[in-house]
């Protein structure tokens, strides 16, 4: 058993999760994601896959990055 450090929820199917070092303990995907994914540095939307980095910053996609001023990026090769 093991309570979940966003909502408090006493669950038995508890994950920890160690994010540089420091270990977490969430019940759900959810919970661990509300706490620590990274968020876009643009819309603020929460990033759960592989997000886009650029200027030591994170975007959830290349529009955002774009809108930040980090043209480089891109959603597909150019045609
Ligand atoms: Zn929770
Ligand atoms: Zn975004």
């Amino acid at each position: 058993m093991a309570v979940c450090e966003v909502c408090g929820n006493d669950y038995d199917k508890a994950m920890e999760v160690t994010v540089a070092g420091a270990t977490h303990t969430f019940d759900s995907f959810e919970c661990a994601i509300h706490a620590i994914a990274p968020r876009c540095e643009h819309c603020g939307c929460a990033i759960i896959g592989h997000g886009h980095e650029a200027g030591g910053a994170m975007y959830c996609c290349a529009h955002c990055a774009h809108a930040e001023g980090h043209a480089e990026l891109a959603d597909r090769a150019a045609s």
